[in-house]
C-alpha cells in the first residue's frame, strides 16, 4: 500500500495537467450513502428510473418528491472530509486544476476547491417546469413544506432541483470538463463505481489514469495504479508523503 501512495505522489508531481474526477463515494465519509456500494448503497433499495428519472418527476411530482426530498435534506449542514480537503489543498499548491465531480452535494466547493465541475449539478438552485424561472433550492424545501408540491411563484408551475436526471440532457459543466481534459496527463478518479455514462467515460480523455475506489471499477485495467482503499484514508496518507503544506 505504502508503495502505491509513493507511486501516486510521484505521479502528482510530474509534469500536468492533472485532474481529479469523483463519485459518490468520496462523500461516504461525510455522512452520505452513495448508490452502488453494497448494502448501504441507495440502489439497493429503488430503481433508479423509478425514483431518479425526467419521466418519473414529470408522472408523479408527488412520489418523486416523496423519496427525494428527505434525502436531499440530508445533505444540509454535511461537512466536507479528508477526501475533499485533500483535493482543495492540491488545487491550491498547483497539483491539480480542479475537481470534476458527479456528486451534487456541494462538498468540493466548501472544501475551498475552486475550479468545480459539477457534470450532474448541484443542490444550490431550482427552477420552474414551466417557466423556468430560477430560485434557491431553500424556495423549493419551503414550498413542498408548507403546500405538498412545491409550486412556482409566478406561474404555480412544478419547481425542479438543478440536477441532472436520468433522461436529462447532461449540463453545461460537462462539456466544459470534456474540454478542460484536453491535454491532461493525469485523472484521478476517487470513489466512483464508474457505471453512470456519459461523466464514467471520461477517463478516456487522459493519458494515464490513476483508480482509488473500494470496490472494482471497468477502468481498473487500463488504469497505471488502482488503490482499493478509503478515498480519506488514500488521501491522507498522499498528502503526509507529499509533503503539501495545511494551508
Ligand atoms: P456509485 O454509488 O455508483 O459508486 C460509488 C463507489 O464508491 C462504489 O464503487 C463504492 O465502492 C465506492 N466507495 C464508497 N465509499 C467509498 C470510500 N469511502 N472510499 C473509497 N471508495 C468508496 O457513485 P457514482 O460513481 O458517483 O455514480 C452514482 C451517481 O449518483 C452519480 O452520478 C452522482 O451524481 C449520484 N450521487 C451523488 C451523491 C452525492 O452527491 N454525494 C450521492 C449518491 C449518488
Ligand atoms: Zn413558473
Amino acid at each position: 500500500y505504502q508503495e502505491k501512495i509513493r507511486m501516486l505522489a510521484a505521479l502528482l508531481k510530474s509534469p500536468g495537467p492533472n485532474f481529479a474526477l469523483t463519485g459518490a463515494g468520496v462523500s461516504t465519509e461525510s455522512g452520505i450513502p452513495d448508490f452502488r456500494s453494497p448494502g448501504t448503497g441507495l440502489w439497493t433499495k429503488y430503481d433508479p428510473m423509478q425514483v431518479a428519472s425526467l419521466s418519473s418527476l414529470r408522472r408523479d411530482p408527488a412520489a418523486f418528491y416523496a423519496v427525494n426530498l428527505p434525502r436531499w435534506q440530508t445533505f444540509e449542514g454535511v461537512q466536507p472530509n479528508d477526501a475533499h480537503l485533500s483535493l482543495a489543498r492540491l488545487e491550491k499548491h498547483g497539483y491539480l486544476v480542479g475537481v470534476i465531480t458527479q456528486n451534487i452535494d456541494s462538498l468540493h466547493r466548501i472544501a475551498g476547491s475552486r475550479r468545480v465541475w459539477e457534470v450532474h449539478g448541484h443542490l444550490r438552485t431550482c427552477h420552474c417546469m414551466d417557466c423556468e424561472r430560477s430560485y434557491p433550492f431553500r424556495e423549493l424545501t419551503e414550498r413542498a413544506a408548507a403546500r405538498g408540491l412545491p409550486r412556482c411563484a409566478a406561474c404555480n408551475g412544478v419547481l425542479r432541483p438543478d440536477v441532472v436526471l436520468f433522461e436529462d440532457q447532461m449540463s453545461d459543466d460537462f462539456y466544459k470538463a470534456t474540454r478542460a481534459l484536453t491535454g491532461c496527463q493525469l485523472l484521478l478518479v476517487a470513489g466512483s463505481s464508474l457505471q453512470v455514462y456519459p461523466a464514467a467515460g471520461l477517463p478516456q480523455y487522459a493519458r494515464r489514469v490513476v483508480i482509488i475506489n473500494r470496490e472494482e471499477t471497468p477502468w481498473d485495467e487500463q488504469a497505471v495504479l488502482v488503490i482499493h482503499a478509503s478515498t480519506g484514508r488514500v488521501f491522507r496518507d498522499l498528502l503526509a508523503e507529499m509533503n503539501v503544506p495545511e494551508n
